[in-house]
């Protein structure tokens, strides 16, 4: 704890203290009745009595017979009787000049006057005085009696300093427990408080010194006790320019010199804000103020929180005002309590205020859908992303997503619909204008199939016709013609091949080809279709073998789609094979994701393919110039048909190849769900 002397600070303090009774008073009420005894006793109309300060002045504390105000100045009378040390007795003043001029003398118009010392553990403490405006004298037995009365003075004085000495000791023991900060200042010289408001802040500013405070308010500041803030200034702890304390300080000199609950921000002795609620009382004295005591808490945390959520609200409402999506909260009942701006744009209102008006259900279009919604809301509390129309002001409608939350009361009832809505509009428009041309794509290339179909019926005719009678010129016609007769068959056939390939291709494209799938053993239709290459394998001297496991290999799938997919890679593989082997390998496979699945591979020694060509090699009409194939005609159509065939079955189909060493195409077809049964 730490102790400034400031005499009037000090002394407002006790007056301000716990239990707010003042032992002053009552010694001067004691006194006072005294000195009535004193002049009833003695038969004189005037008694005073002055007692010594802390500066050993003497203090008017108690007079009687005073016709006004007894003057508290200076009294040479009094002086005269503290230096006899006893008692002093001037039969008329008049015979004495120094004493004559005494004003409180003049001020009684004494011409007598009596006075004995009250002493106090043998130092002088005061004087008791009887004054009389006629010359007179006092017996020694009255001057015993004077005596007498001094010393019942004296023990009025010594019970009232032991009361006050108590009084202290309580507020000392408030002042050093207590959590809160207790402080006081001292404005030297004191401060006018006839000066206009501003004025006296600054010199309050100027003249403050801290003159008191407890090591809880030390604490605050991040110190360990009061004797570390010794004398700090007013300005150095309620900063002026810290936010709200200039207006804090106003606010209590306006309110006459007191605050309760007062906020002031402040910094610790590390630069940290700390903020403190105060309770300040100024103390006045002779139109000036002396000094101001008070109290204070530390909100800071509070005050964190404060801050924090007054910030989270501003981002908020900034958000709320600046992102293009509308943001609302309505009642269940359908009054919008609150929209956004953009709201009130996307639905074509000049203000907020103007849509504010009137039932929610006004913006929709179809009032049921609103009907379900709501219901939804009631059942789940809420829903996300549901497609609306929505009507503006003008009557024009457009499409919005809206989602939308719930905030429930204690009892856990509904009380507001929370939501957003975007416009998707420009998104609706996209996605029909996408479907229409998926649509059309559709329509297009089922024309385009029936277009092919028709025309390679138109044209198949005309070639079997041209076909059968080149049958007849190879059997008939002289031998030099015969060959060109079979070479007008042969093209006729490849003609045929690419017909029906287009046809297929067509009607895979066109999606009006549709699986039929059944229950069969894979490796003997991979043995049915490598019989139809036996005879060219023989016939040009190439190994053709087929590797299966023992069991059957049950598939549930297209035979035909299958048959087609390993005729065109066999064919493909035997093809571009003058010399080797063409393999066809099955196996029973486990996919990545654990389905049952059908593995086969078809492996040749022949041209290979290269790296460049590798990307096309699927594509329509796509063949590699210099293949190296010893039969090379074809219509790039196969790999096309197969890679279709496959996607449609559900599978995949992979190459790998290096030019002049062979090819290896492997598929992978799931078996189907039902393979087993
Ligand atoms: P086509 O065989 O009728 O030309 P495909 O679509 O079946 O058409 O094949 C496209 C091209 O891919 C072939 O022309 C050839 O260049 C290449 N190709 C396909 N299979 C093989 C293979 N096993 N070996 C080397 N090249 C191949």
């Amino acid at each position: 704890m730490y102790q400034y002397s400031a005499k009037g600070a000090a002394a407002s303090l006790r007056t301000l203290s716990v239990d707010g009774a003042a032992p002053t008073a009552s010694l001067d009420e004691a006194l006072g009745r005294l000195l009535d005894l004193a002049c009833h006793l003695l038969d004189a109309p005037m008694a005073l009595v002055w007692i010594l300060d802390v500066a050993q002045t003497p203090r008017l504390h108690a007079a009687q017979g005073f016709t006004g105000e007894a003057p508290t100045c200076p009294s040479a009378f009094c002086e005269a009787v503290l230096k006899t040390g006893t008692v002093l007795v001037i039969d008329d003043v008049q015979a004495r000049p120094a004493l004559a001029r005494d004003p409180v003398l003049v001020a009684a118009g004494a011409r007598f006057g009596a006075g004995a010392l009250i002493a106090l553990e043998g130092r002088p403490a005061g004087v008791l005085a009887l004054l009389d405006t006629r010359p007179r004298t006092l017996s020694p037995s009255q001057q015993q009696t004077l005596l007498r009365l001094a010393r019942i003075a004296a023990d009025e004085q010594s019970l009232s300093r032991q009361a006050a000495a108590e009084h202290e000791s309580r507020y000392r023991a408030y002042f050093e427990q207590s959590a809160e900060g207790i402080w006081s200042y001292a404005f030297v010289p004191p401060v006018p408080t006839s000066l206009p408001i501003n004025e006296q802040i600054q010199r309050a500013y100027e003249s403050a010194r801290l003159t008191e405070c407890n090591d809880a308010m030390a604490r605050m500041y991040g110190f360990e006790s009061a004797a570390d803030l010794a004398a700090d200034d007013l300005a150095r702890r309620v900063p002026p320019y810290a936010e709200g304390n200039f207006e804090a300080v106003k606010a209590f000199f306006e309110a006459g010199y007191r605050a309760t609950e007062v906020e002031t921000l402040e910094y610790d002795r590390y630069g940290n804000a700390r903020c403190f609620s105060n309770n300040v009382v100024g103390i006045i004295e002779d139109g000036h103020m002396v000094c101001v005591w008070g109290s204070q808490t530390d909100i800071t945390e509070r005050w964190w929180a404060e801050d924090a959520l007054r910030k989270s609200e501003q981002l908020l409402s900034s958000i709320n005002q600046n992102i293009s999506e509308a943001i609302y909260r309505s009642t269940p009942s359908g009054d919008l309590l609150y929209a956004n701006d953009a709201m009130a744009w996307m639905f074509g209102y000049d203000t907020v205020d103007e849509m504010m008006d009137g039932h929610v259900i006004r913006f929709y279009r179809d009032p049921k859908r609103r009907d379900e919604l709501t219901a939804r809301t009631e059942k789940e509390h809420g829903f996300k992303h549901e497609e609306v129309e929505f009507v503006r002001k003008d009557g024009s409608t457009f499409w919005g997503l809206i989602s939308c939350n719930v905030t429930l009361n204690d009892d856990g009832a509904i009380v507001t619909y929370d939501g957003a809505i975007s416009d998707i509009t420009q998104r609706k428009r996209y996605e029909q204008s996408l479907i229409k041309a998926k649509e059309q794509a559709l329509e297009l290339a089922r024309l385009k199939s029936a277009f092919v179909a028709d025309m390679s019926h138109e044209i198949r005719t005309p070639l079997t016709s041209i076909m059968g009678f080149a049958h007849i010129l190879a059997e008939e016609a002289p031998k030099k013609h015969r060959e060109l007769a079979q070479l007008i068959r042969q093209s006729g056939k490849s003609l045929v091949q690419t017909l029906k390939s287009v046809l297929d291709l067509t009607r895979l494209e066109g999606h009006t080809f549709e699986p039929n799938a059944e229950r069969f053993d894979a490796t003997e239709l991979a043995r049915q279709v490598l019989d139809l290459f036996r005879l060219q394998a023989q016939q040009r001297n190439l190994d053709l073998t087929l590797t299966a496991p023992d069991e059957p290999l049950t598939v549930w799938l297209d035979a035909g789609a299958l048959s087609r997919i390993l005729t065109n890679l066999v064919s493909n593989a035997m093809k571009f094979t003058s010399e080797g082997q063409v393999a066809v390998i099955l196996e029973a496979v486990t996919s990545e994701e654990g389905g049952e699945m059908l593995e086969i591979r078809v492996e040749d020694t022949g041209a290979g393919i290269s790296e460049d060509f590798m990307p096309s090699v699927f594509s329509e009409f796509r063949q590699e110039t210099d293949s190296l194939a010893p039969d090379a005609n074809g219509s790039g159509l196969g790999l096309a048909i197969t890679k279709r065939l496959v996607a449609l079955l559900g599978g995949t189909i992979a190459v790998e190849s290096e030019k002049g060493r062979g090819s290896v195409f492997t598929v992978r077809l799931p078996r189907g769900e039902d393979f087993g049964f």
